[in-house]
């Protein structure tokens, strides 16, 4: 049996996958569960708990219960991708729902909220979640009430002080969830600082290998959640949303390595921050962990150890240049995603098109595992390459 906080420190709960050794063969490496059914008693009850793969499933539960020790949590909910643990929460509220979310946040999900979850009778507010007072009149009075935070959030790093939005939403009895995606519970955790749920897309730094989609939804322990869990849960049994075995047990594999990786990725986007601070050709640095940025004081105090993996930066030139700076790129690879092993560059703005937020002249960068000053040097050859600088 695993405990639900670690005693001393959350590395050993990661890097022994909850620290139990089989008890039928000693293996060090838990077992893979692919069964979908489990035997029931002679009088029909199902001593082990576990019943039919939908519901749940022993290799998803274990996967799950590192991550709940990890976030200091009460259970955690695995799905088959980011949106789907996201979306979730959402289809878990009682309508009609009234959401507070950043106006600049994870492309996909705030498209997601602004075209398709009118349909399910939930409505959306985006505000600037840097202004407490704009959130503050934006939750208003009534019920079914949720404020979605993602700090820091795509593609700006923008971060946000969750301990002020968690004394909001308490006084207007909302719920507060966060996409922790970005931080990942190495750094940040939400629910400590007084979140109801905390949504990763672990494709990104949980799993950190770019081989698997899924995403998890941790509950918090002091009872605020309890209901919204149970709808979740129920929600994902009977639309059959529950994360496949295999995937949950590369999961599992991949976040045995997740503080190892975390802090030497944070380690390098700050020196790759500073670098390029100092190029010429970069107009901006987007980093919490530099200390002109607008939160950095926030960002201290919220996250620890480090301001994790992800910058962005702006290149002089504008857009045709930042597409050509991509292009002259080698050892960073252009691809969507994040939080993965090896370092990717994307260009946000032409993903996202004209609605987007993003501006166009903007790289964003998930800084892998080489080394940094080689990911350094490859920066500055191809920002020497652009028209602007000849
Ligand atoms: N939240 C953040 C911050 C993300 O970066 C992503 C993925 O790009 C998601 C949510 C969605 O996750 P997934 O792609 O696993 O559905």
């Amino acid at each position: 049996e695993m405990p639900n906080k670690p005693e001393i420190s959350p590395e050993p709960v990661a890097a022994q996958a909850g620290g139990a050794v089989d008890p039928v063969t000693g293996a060090i490496l838990p077992p893979m569960h692919l069964a979908t059914t489990y035997e029931r008693d002679a009088d029909l009850t199902y001593p082990k708990g576990f019943i039919y793969g939908r519901p749940d499933n022993a290799t998803v539960r274990q996967t799950e219960d590192v991550i709940t020790s990890l976030e200091g949590g009460d259970q955690t909910l695995l799905l088959p991708s980011g949106m789907a643990a996201a979306t979730t929460v959402f289809l878990a509220l009682d309508t009609p729902a009234h959401v507070i979310a950043p106006r600049v946040m994870y492309w996909s999900l705030r498209h997601w909220l602004a075209e398709t979850a009118p349909r399910f009778g939930i409505e959306t507010t985006f505000v600037d979640t840097a202004d407490l007072d704009a959130i503050r009149a934006a939750v208003g009075p009534g019920p079914n009430r949720l404020i979605w935070l993602e700090t820091p959030a795509n593609p700006l790093w923008h971060v946000t002080d969750i301990a002020a939005v968690a004394d909001i939403a308490r006084g207007a009895d909302a719920l507060l969830a966060v996409d922790s995606t970005c931080a990942s519970p190495v750094l940040t955790h939400p629910l400590d600082l007084g979140a109801d749920v905390v949504m990763h897309s672990a494709t990104k730094y949980l799993n950190g290998h770019s081989d698997v989609l899924a995403g998890s939804l941790t509950f918090s322990a002091t009872g605020r959640a309890a209901a919204m869990a149970e709808r979740a849960e129920a929600h994902r049994s009977g639309v059959g949303s529950i994360l496949g075995p295999v995937e949950a047990a590369l999961l599992l594999r991949g976040m045995r390595t997740l503080f190892v990786r975390v802090t030497r990725q944070s380690g390098s986007a700050l020196e790759i921050a500073r670098a390029m601070t100092g190029n010429a050709a970069v107009t901006e640095v987007l980093y919490p962990g530099l200390e002109d940025h607008p939160a950095h004081d926030i960002a201290k105090r919220q996250m620890k150890g480090g301001f994790g993996g992800m910058l962005s930066i702006r290149v002089s030139g504008g857009e045709a240049a930042a597409v050509r700076t991509a292009a002259k790129l080698t050892l960073w690879k252009r691809a969507t995603s994040l939080g993965g092993v090896e370092s990717l560059v994307e260009h946000r703005a032409s993903i996202e098109g004209p609605a987007s937020p993003c501006p166009p002249d903007l790289l964003r960068l998930s800084t892998g595992l080489e080394n940094p000053a080689d990911l350094v040097a490859d920066l500055n050859q191809a920002l020497m390459q652009c028209p602007h600088i000849r």
